[in-house]
């Protein structure tokens, strides 16, 4: 891995039997990844449910199109955000910190992902700004985590993932009935 090349995170929406988002960020080679039933939030007083789901690779992050019927999660897919981000650290109470050498940053979030609380910041371009997310003790589904953003200057209250401006893919412009329908 090249230390000076980001990591990359990405955002399908995907309407299998409920439609969810599927929020994945790079560690390494694979993609962690998390099904979010409403969508991830710009708003920090929502806090989302996101199971974590199978990682995916990396060149999952590409794919855009109609997962075949009969197969799991059957039904489109679509790029609903991508872009890179970087792990944060938190160097005293409320400070944090990004991590900007991948293979550094990489080591962050494994610990993290053991731990079951990560932090990072992404650069995309409907998901921008600094967050975290917890794994829930106790909660009756197991890989249940939490997704919250922090305060920052990316806040937008009453952010809703499934908006009616946020309706298209941001790299092939369609939207799900079209893609289905493709
Ligand atoms: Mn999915």
């Amino acid at each position: 891995m090249n230390n000076n090349h980001p990591l990359v995170f990405v955002v399908h929406k995907h309407d299998a039997t409920t439609l969810h988002f599927d929020f994945r960020l790079q560690v390494g080679n694979v993609m962690p990844s998390w099904a979010i039933p409403k969508g991830p939030t710009l708003d920090p007083e929502i806090k989302r449910l996101a199971i974590r789901t199978p990682d995916h690779s990396l060149e999952y992050r590409n794919f855009e199109g109609v997962l075949p019927e009969g197969s799991y999660g059957a039904g489109p897919v679509m790029i609903w955000d991508e872009g890179y981000y970087f792990p944060e650290v938190e160097v005293s109470k409320g400070v944090r910190k990004t991590v900007e050498d991948s293979r550094e940053g990489t080591k962050v979030m494994l610990e993290g992902l053991k731990k079951g609380e990560i932090k990072f910041k992404l650069f995309g371009k409907r998901l921008k700004g600094s967050f975290t997310m917890v794994r829930i003790k106790n909660f009756g589904k197991p890989n249940a985590w939490l997704m919250i953003k922090h305060k920052d200057e990316y806040v937008k209250k009453g952010f809703d993932a499934n908006d009616k401006k946020f309706d298209k893919s941001i790299v092939s412009g369609r939207t799900m009935e079209e893609i289905r329908g493709s």
